[in-house]
């Protein structure tokens, strides 16, 4: 019998999904789309296609809120009182969220609910921005000439509405990552999520729908291509906030262009990470690259390395452990706590995927494992086993392009220099491992590598620090301050002390 995900829908109580603008809950009369679940292909519910009309609606409710509202002006303790009720009830329903979230993208629910993916992550990244609200200050500067008597001060002043256009790999992170740096730094919102995954996301929403913030600060719209489109091509808009493929990267770029918007794009990724003969373990490099490619998201995490580096001379052992490595992966109903992994997010991108690993063999890379789709009890879901190619060149294509899938390239080097040089021969630069235990090679490696960040031993991103991308890995940096400098804008005032 197959898996069925119907029972836990029913069990959550899936409704079909409505519009939040200006302060209400909209039914919509127009066009509606399903959200499909990938490892069962079940309808779980649908949602309103807002497309140019509700994007008019929802920019029109955030214009408002933010050209006459008080939350743009509002005293620091005041915007912070009002936001920290929303952490406190994220926190509460993180269980729920998490549930929605497997329901959502068929991410396992113990990594739903306890990984950086979390809803408990989420809450955790509102409270970190939650204590930037009253530190978000400008500067003063000393007087330049005998010229005039002026003094000089910077404030920081919220950029204004914001566009939040979400994937589908990690809603509630992301949701999190751009939904609480705008209000922290009083910005009204109106939030995209991905056509694929909105259940988590609406509960969200339905908590911050329920507080007390003034109509029109936070809005949200549903819909596909037709809405991010409305979004970032319109106006009223000042900044699109977005975590997506470079491909539609690119569009938000050339359409944000005329009216010359704020943006900052976490885009895709093709990671290197360099394992070197002097690591502490090659078995412990093979586990966690085999692993970052095989569970969790099945490798659609942008930051994956999918290219993994390795010394000639420790290739057998390598290759080894990343094949036991995928003896420990099990397909199954997410919400099992022996399932290790994720379906693919849909039908095209399965097939897509396949094309790959087609591609990976006619140009001559080596299939160790991996590539088929289970049948039985998964065959209604988007499966693929774990795929891992040895003996890659770095110019074959499974090496150059964003597969977003459980696909591992190992491409051999011999110098220390011929790694850094593969690594950096990308055009994408998200993120990056360097594996040794020599300090002096881990320091000179991790900066001649260029991307956003390195792992030394290992790679994980944390809110409180930047992370971001260089070439076509994006534009900007979510973390920290350099979040706050994002979504807020300088302005210099001189005062005529002679005046
Ligand atoms: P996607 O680009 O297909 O879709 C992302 C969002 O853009 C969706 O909400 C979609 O509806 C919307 N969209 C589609 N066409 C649009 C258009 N023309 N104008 C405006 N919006 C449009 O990406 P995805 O499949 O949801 O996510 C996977 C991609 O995201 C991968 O490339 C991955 O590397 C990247 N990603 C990056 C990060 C990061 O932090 N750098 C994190 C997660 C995912």
């Amino acid at each position: 019998m197959s898996i069925s995900l119907i029972p836990m829908r029913d069990e959550l109580n899936v409704r079909p999904g409505r519009l939040f603008i200006g302060g209400s809950w909209r039914d919509w009369d127009g066009e509606r789309f399903d959200q499909i679940h990938p490892a069962t292909n079940e309808v779980m519910t649908s949602f309103p296609e807002a497309g140019r009309r509700g994007v008019d609606e929802a920019v029109a409710a955030a214009r408002r809120a933010f050209d006459e509202g008080p939350w743009p002006h509002m005293r620091a303790q005041d915007r912070k009182r009002l936001l920290q009720p929303i952490v406190e009830r994220f926190y509460a329903a993180e269980r729920e969220i998490a549930q929605l979230q497997t329901l959502d993208n068929g991410i396992p629910f113990t990594f739903s609910r306890n990984s950086r993916v979390s809803a408990k992550a989420a809450a955790d990244i509102f409270d970190h921005y939650l204590g930037w609200i009253d530190k978000i200050n400008g500067e003063t500067y000393p007087q330049f000439s005998s010229a005039s008597n002026m003094q000089y001060m910077t404030f920081r002043e919220p950029v204004g509405v914001v566009a939040a256009i979400l994937p589908w790999n990690g809603p509630v992170l992301t949701f999190a990552l751009k939904v609480a740096p705008a209000l922290a730094c009083g910005c009204t919102v109106v939030v995209k999520p991905s056509e694929y995954t909105n259940l988590a996301v609406m509960r969200l929403a339905e908590i911050i729908a329920e507080s007390d913030l003034p109509p029109g600060v936070f809005n949200i719209v549903t819909g596909a291509a037709e809405a991010g489109t409305a979004l970032s091509s319109h106006q009223g808009v000042d900044k699109v906030t977005f975590t997506g493929s470079p491909v539609v990267g690119e569009k938000i770029t050339i359409a944000s262009a005329p009216s010359m918007k704020r943006l900052s794009l976490e885009l895709g990724g093709k990671s290197a990470a360099l394992v070197f003969p002097d690591t502490q373990s090659v078995a412990a490099a093979a586990t966690t690259l085999m692993g970052l490619c095989s569970t969790f998201l099945s490798g659609q995490v942008c930051s994956t390395p999918t290219r993994a580096v390795v010394h000639r001379s420790i290739m057998d052992e390598f290759l080894h452990h990343a094949a036991e490595q995928v003896k420990k992966v099990r397909f199954g109903d997410p919400f099992d706590p022996a399932t290790t992994s994720a379906p693919i997010i849909s039908r095209r991108q399965r097939a897509k995927i396949l094309g790959y690993i087609e591609t990976g063999k006619r140009e001559g890379a080596e299939l160790m494992f991996g590539g088929g789709t289970p049948g039985g009890e998964l065959a209604n879901g988007n499966w693929i086993d774990p795929v891992l190619f040895a003996n890659v060149r770095n110019d074959m294509t499974i090496a150059r392009e964003e597969i977003f899938g459980p696909v591992l390239s190992v491409i051999p080097f011999d110098t220390e220099e011929e790694a850094i040089r593969i690594a950096n021969d990308s055009e994408y630069g998200l993120a990056g491992c360097v594996y040794t235990a020599n300090v002096n090679r881990a320091f000179r490696v991790a900066r001649a590598m260029r991307s956003g960040s390195i792992g030394v031993n290992g790679y994980a991103s944390i809110p409180n620090a930047p992370m971001g991308g260089v070439k076509r890995s994006g534009v900007g940096r979510e973390g920290g301050w350099p979040t706050i400098e994002a979504f807020t804008e300088l302005k210099t005032v001189n005062f005529n002390l002679d005046g």
